[in-house]
């Protein structure tokens, strides 16, 4: 485990750490279509990575699936969908018996698994029209910094949009104050203090890993990161989504809603690594070969828009969805007071930088496969 170098009460909120439970309008679940379309930019290297994973195994007559970071609601089964239809396609093309699938759902012990659940007999009943088959799911509530799964038991691991999640803030030097994470103007130290705390938290996810999966299963790993343009680690977008965060928290500290100190204290547990950074980990842990390392673009999906209306509700649709991923970690922190007013500035602010573009911003997506 971690030496602690901050007091439990200092980062409580990051216990918080869940997107928005429920389906109601708030909620992550009816807030992540952002996150769908990641998904499908990622579908290419999860159908190869799946076949090959069957031709490899020789078309063993069990499988099991596992989705890390799986959230609440529709998009917990997408890429699960996406992995069980390859495979039994691939079985009918070789007339090969298709394999007994469970699928286990993993996400932290807060998250809103109900919501997901609910969702498991639609999810069934499309797996049995679309190619006669099922899957046995299960729930593997925990850290996926933290042993989930029994030794050599996994087949096939999936993870999207939640390896940007750090097991907790890491400790900062200097003074970048004001802001929820690192910026231009932060000192170098705050970056290696994020990137160390990354490089232990993925070499920790690795290595548990490689103790879960089989010889020659696979993983595919999407997650934000960084673009390679800017040599300054430091460097961030005006128009990223936490410096736009960080700019509306201000705004609330200067009108007296929120203090000066309880800003300072807030940083988000999260590094976009770029593709070195990334890679390097992977090699100095050892256990999984890198198939596939892609960079495609990072976009709120919401940019491109011809007039001033357009803007605002861009505005409102990319507030509405960093709401539903940081809310229950705000609210630890400031309240739940503060947070219609913060997403209110928030929107505003996407809409003043709507003629510019996160560019400091990818998805990245790596595929690998155990030693
Ligand atoms: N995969 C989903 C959800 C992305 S949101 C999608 O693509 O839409 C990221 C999820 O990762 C959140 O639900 C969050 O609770 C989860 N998460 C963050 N850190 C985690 C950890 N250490 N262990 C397990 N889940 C974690």
């Amino acid at each position: 485990s971690y030496d602690d170098d901050k007091s439990d009460d200092e980062c409580a909120f990051v216990r918080a750490l869940r997107m928005s439970g429920g389906d109601g309008a708030n909620s992550y679940s009816a807030n992540s279509l952002l996150q769908r379309r990641v998904l499908s930019m990622a579908k290419p290297v999860l159908v190869k990575n799946t076949e090959d994973m069957m031709m490899n195994l020789d078309f063993p007559s069990y499988i099991k699936v596992a989705e890390l970071g799986c959230s609440s609601g529709q998009n917990s089964f997408v890429a699960i969908s996406e992995i069980i239809n390859t495979i039994n396609v691939l079985c009918q093309q070789l007339n090969q018996n298709p394999p007994e699938i469970d699928c286990c759902l993993n996400d932290l012990p807060e998250n809103d698994f109900n919501t997901t659940f609910k969702f498991v007999p639609f999810f069934n009943k499309e797996l049995m029209i679309t190619n006669k088959s099922s899957c046995f799911v299960y729930g593997a509530p925990g850290s996926f910094y933290s042993r989930l799964f029994s030794r050599n038991s996994l087949h096939f691991v999936h993870s999207c949009y939640a390896l940007h999640f750090l097991s907790k803030v890491p400790e900062k030097h200097g003074n970048d104050k004001g802001s929820v994470y690192i910026t231009s103007s932060s000192p170098q130290s705050t970056y290696k203090a994020y990137l160390n705390q990354f490089q232990k938290d993925f070499t920790m996810f690795l290595r548990l890993r490689s103790e879960e999966i089989v010889s020659n299963g696979r993983m595919v790993l999407t997650l934000i990161g960084r673009n390679t343009l800017d040599s300054d680690p430091l460097y961030r977008d005006c128009c990223h989504f936490w410096t736009l965060l960080s700019k509306s928290l201000r705004d609330l500290v200067f009108e007296g809603h929120v203090s000066e100190s309880k800003l300072d204290e807030f940083n988000m547990p999260f590094y976009d690594p770029n593709e070195q950074e990334l890679e390097e980990v992977i090699r100095n842990e050892g256990s999984f070969e890198i198939n596939d390392l892609e960079k495609h673009v990072f976009d709120l999906g919401l940019s491109n828009n011809n007039n001033e209306e357009d803007d605002y509700e861009a505005g409102y649709n990319e507030a509405n969805c960093i709401r539903a991923v940081t809310e229950p970690m705000l609210v630890a922190h400031f309240g739940e007071d503060i947070v219609d007013v913060l997403f209110d500035r928030y929107a505003h602010h996407v809409a003043k930088h709507a003629s510019c573009r996160n560019k400091t911003s990818v998805t990245l997506v790596v595929s690998l496969a155990k030693k």
